[in-house]
């Protein structure tokens, strides 16, 4: 009998420096590439319309270059430690093999996996492939996990490389196997307005191409300008749809100050999958415990109007509308947006991450989580809090100068004078009418002050700081 492998494909959409899939090709005769569809992601804690509609896109994408090498994707629906077993003794599977994954729930369900196919004397074999390098190996002096980024980045920058492997040649399927397919849903477009990229290892790697082609070598000066000046891979990483060491070679290869800036900054998807993989409760609890005694405002109207960018201040409320038009925001925004709901509106900022869950097609636990907790000061990074109180309106004067960013995503604000963009509401009731933009009418009054509840912030959290 043919030897047979199943790789379970999960966020590692592709074709091209995939250790599970090329190791899969070399090794054994047939191969099956599967995704399983989990109603438990799709329907789960972190569902997402976008992110669904992304995902099939992927789907699609990593099915035709599959069928182009003589295997299409295999597809089912249901709970993977009782359908990957049952599809292994169906083919004569030898061996599983996957790409690794850091969240507490990937990490639970590969464990139930492993579990059911050992018992079925089948091989379980975890691979790299959604990181740099093995981020379970980075450890401080005494033996710790990492909890400071620059220490962790230069500690992994030493760990040996993968070589980036090529896509596999031909695939062969075991006769009479019935493919089934993804269930089929709204396109990208139909939930997202202005959808920010298009999904599919096919548009990632010419994402990826045109990235190195040039704009990266702009990336260390440019990459808080709010209006451009970053790769905007995130999604195409977050599914894997371009592989991150692969990109992270060709940047090297490319050389210079910007590929340096941008190689360092790719750690940064490494480190929080560090901090995730080695502080599990972090998903849901603040790393900080002291912290764990801050008691968060509830007020639905100012979440609401936090999620809907209707705060009055121009740069979160730009953010916020670039978010649920396109499901992706730019990092410089987030920032401040996510500042502005924890020690502006002093809400939780789990709150915060539940809302970006939901829209971002880069959306992930690790990432999402590790970002969240530093914006809230809760975190793994040992800045003090009231360094990471970001003022919007000098936010918006320092990243967004022109003020192209803000009257792209709050159009109100169109015909308001460059030097009145970050304090409308400073604008006379002559400036007002002339602009087009009545505060309180045509755009908010600012929703709080920020300078006083900058010193309600402090006060919160020095409450709990003792
Ligand atoms: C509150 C908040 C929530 C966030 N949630 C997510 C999330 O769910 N998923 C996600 O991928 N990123 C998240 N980020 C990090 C960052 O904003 C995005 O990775 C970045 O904006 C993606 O755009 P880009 O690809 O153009 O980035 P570039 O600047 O081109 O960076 C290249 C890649 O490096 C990685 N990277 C860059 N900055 C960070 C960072 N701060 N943390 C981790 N990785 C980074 C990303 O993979 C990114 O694609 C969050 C940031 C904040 C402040």
């Amino acid at each position: 009998m043919a030897s047979t492998a199943i790789v379970w494909l999960r966020r590692d959409l592709r074709v091209h420096d995939h250790p599970a899939l090329h190791a899969a090709a070399a090794e054994f005769e047939h191969v099956v590439p599967l995704f399983v569809a989990d109603a438990r992601l799709t329907g789960g804690r972190f569902a997402s319309a976008p992110r669904a509609a992304f995902l099939r896109g992927c789907l699609a994408d990593l099915d035709a270059a599959l069928a182009e090498r003589g295997a299409g994707l295999v597809v089912r629906d249901g709970r993977p430690e009782e359908l990957i077993p049952a599809l292994a003794a169906q083919v004569g599977a030898a061996a599983v093999l996957w790409t690794s994954d850091v969240s507490p729930f990937a990490r639970a369900r590969d464990r139930a996996v492993t579990a059911a196919l050992s018992a079925a004397g089948i091989a379980a074999r975890p691979c790299p492939g959604n990181y740099l390098a093995d981020i379970s190996r980075p450890r401080t002096k005494t033996g710790k996990p990492f909890t400071v980024f620059t220490p962790f980045w230069k500690a992994e920058r030493e760990l040996e490389r993968r070589s980036p492997l090529p896509a596999p040649g031909r695939l062969r399927l075991p006769a009479g196997l019935e493919r089934g397919a993804p269930a089929p849903g709204p396109e990208l477009a139909d939930v997202l307005p202005e959808p920010f990229t298009v999904p599919g290892e096919t548009a990632g790697r010419a994402a990826m191409a045109a990235w190195l082609d040039g704009p990266v070598d702009a990336y260390a000066a440019r990459h808080d300008d709010l209006s451009g000046g970053t790769s905007g891979l995130s999604p195409h990483l977050r599914w894997g749809t371009i592989s991150p060491r692969e990109l992270e070679q060709r940047t090297l290869d490319r050389g210079g100050e910007g590929a340096a800036a941008f190689a360092r900054q790719l750690a940064w998807r490494d480190f929080y999958a560090h901090v995730l993989l080695s502080f599990p409760d972090n998903a849901r609890l603040e790393f900080q415990p002291r912290f764990r005694a801050l008691a968060w405002h509830e007020d639905a109207a100012a979440l609401r109007a936090w999620q809907e960018g209707r705060t009055g201040y121009p740069l979160v409320d730009a953010g916020m509308r670039q978010l649920a038009a396109t499901g992706w925001m730019h990092n410089r925004a987030r920032m401040v947006v996510g500042s502005f709901l924890t020690k502006d509106l002093h809400l939780d900022w789990r709150a915060g991450e539940a809302w970006f869950a939901r829209l971002l097609l880069d959306g992930e636990p690790a990432q999402n989580n590790g970002n969240w907790q530093w914006i809230a000061s809760t975190g793994v990074d040992p800045a003090p809090y009231f360094r990471r109180i970001f003022n919007p309106v000098l936010q918006q004067r320092k990243f967004d100068p022109q003020g192209a960013y803000v009257r792209r995503w709050v159009p109100e604000l169109a015909n308001v004078p460059l030097e009145r963009l970050a304090e409308p509401w400073s604008m006379s009731a002559e400036e007002q009418a002339a602009a087009g933009c009545v505060i309180g009418r045509d755009y908010p009054a600012p929703i709080v002050d920020h300078a006083e509840e900058r010193r309600v912030a402090i006060d919160r959290y020095r409450a709990v700081s003792a």
